[in-house]
């Protein structure tokens, strides 16, 4: 009981944490202690670890912290490539030599020997899959029917994604694109850089990644129950389940395996590593499951992970506006109350500076961690921000790029198919355009003639 208890305790707090760091820069608990706990896991345990590093190294230390940050998350790197590769060869290792070679027991038959060598196999070979796909890179290089494509797939919406220039690349960048930094170069519906794969995840990878995903969550769950099986089977064949056990003061005679410590005392004497790699497996397939979740969930309303940030920055300024509105607002209806009521000690005030107004709703800039006078209060360490206001904030744009679960998912699953129904699309518009174009000038040559060449054609300067 002891340990279920502690398995679901286990399991809610690593659910909680997944929880926090997937959604609590969200708007809905804006000034709330799950954004607090999010801002102090993403961003005040670092800004903590370097302070520390300044104090106790000096500036060199700050330098040397820089430059492993910036080698290891701004530059491609192969470290969690090699990570993922060393994690794969170790468990297979570990199942070989520490739970392969229990079998067959009366729980589980040699088959599953290969089955799980297949599975590692399987991985391997999506990762290698994974890592040399192309995300959907657009290069300025690229026939002008290939940029029109992404255009016409994607067009800019004016509210998360205007009309932009890659500095870089040099072209406009089509609305969902984003320059990669550590790759260096523009991705078309980029959803994030995945550091695993050591490349983007894009419109023509997300399938690959996504199957990824699948096959590893699989891998991990048939690993969890595989080596519980493995377990129990070597428990019945040792003849765990018929020892029993008697305490001397009451008499009372209890199976062993009804005692989970005495059972876990066993397996972690007998088999320490069969039961981590259990541990393992479980809390793997808990972040995989957590991880496919949130993708199918973003799939449901229609952004990418990079969108997410977009609209979560674009909800934040909508917010404060809207805040810095109704403060101004009140302030002013506070001022005309004040000026109606004593007009003498209303022109007084007037004079001294908004701020020292003693309106009680001067607010903590989100994430300084200074409080009023410049003193570090606890709260504001934590990332924590008063609400100013309640205001009512005008609804989110419409998010034109989300045209259902079904469609979104059947976007990336095919993105071939899209990619060359809107290259056509181009084509065919950019004929029309020309056609157009050139109606207009032979119809403003024959008036130029008529009027005795006193007009100049006006061709229309329609881009694409
Ligand atoms: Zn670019
Ligand atoms: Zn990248």
């Amino acid at each position: 009981m002891d340990l279920f208890l502690f398995a679901i305790g286990y399991a809610m707090l690593t659910g909680f944490f997944i929880f926090i760091l997937l959604f609590g820069e969200s708007p809905v608990f804006r000034g709330t202690p799950i954004a607090s706990a999010h801002w102090f896991l993403t961003q005040g345990l670092c800004n903590g670890g370097e302070y520390l590093v300044a104090r106790v190294f000096g500036a060199r230390g700050s330098q040397a912290l820089d430059r492993a940050y910036s080698a290891c998350c701004e530059r491609p790197n192969p470290f969690l490539q090699v990570a993922y590769l060393a994690m794969l060869a170790v468990g297979l290792w570990i199942y070989w030599t520490n739970l392969f070679a229990l079998l067959p027991n009366p729980w589980v038959g040699e088959e599953h020997i290969l089955t799980g060598t297949a599975a590692v196999a399987v991985c391997l070979a999506f990762f290698v899959a994974a890592c040399a796909s192309d995300p959907g890179t657009i290069r300025a290089s690229d026939p002008p029917s290939v940029l029109a494509a992404w255009h016409v797939l994607y067009p800019l919406d004016g509210h998360v994604f205007p009309a932009k220039q890659c500095a870089t690349c040099g072209f406009e960048r089509p609305a969902r694109s984003k320059h990669c930094g550590v790759c260096g170069k523009c991705v078309g519906r980029h959803d994030h850089h995945c550091a695993w794969i050591n490349n983007c995840v894009g419109l023509k990878n997300i399938r690959l990644f996504l199957a990824f995903l699948v096959v590893n969550l699989a891998m991990c769950s048939y690993g969890a129950l595989l080596s519980a099986l493995i377990l129990g089977g070597e428990m019945e064949r040792r003849g765990v389940f018929e020892v029993k056990l008697i305490n001397y003061r009451t008499g009372r005679v209890v199976p062993m395996w009804k005692v989970p410590t005495k059972v876990m005392e066993w397996l972690v004497f007998y088999h320490p590593l069969g039961v981590a790699m259990f541990l393992f497996m479980c809390i793997a397939t808990l972040l995989m499951a957590a991880f496919l979740s949130y993708q199918l969930y973003l799939f449901s309303v229609g952004r990418t992970q990079y969108e997410m940030f977009k609209w979560r920055d674009l909800h934040h300024q909508m917010i404060e506006q809207a805040e810095a509105d109704a403060e101004e607002e009140a302030r002013r209806q506070e001022e005309t109350a004040r000026r109606e009521a004593d007009p003498a000690a209303a022109d007084a005030s007037a004079s001294a500076p908004a701020d020292a107004a003693p309106s009680g709703r001067r607010s903590l800039s989100r994430g300084s961690g200074r409080g009023s006078g410049g003193v570090w209060t606890l709260w504001g360490l934590l990332g924590g921000r008063k609400r100013r206001l309640n205001v009512e904030v005008p609804p989110l744009p419409r998010n034109i790029y989300h045209k259902g679960f079904a469609a979104n998912l059947w976007e990336v699953l095919m993105p071939e198919l899209h990619l060359d129904r809107a290259r056509k699309q181009a084509l065919a518009e950019a004929r029309a355009a020309k056609g157009s174009q050139k109606q207009e000038g032979e119809a403003a040559g024959v008036a130029g003639k008529g009027q005795g060449g006193g007009s100049k054609d006006r061709g229309s300067k329609k881009a694409r």
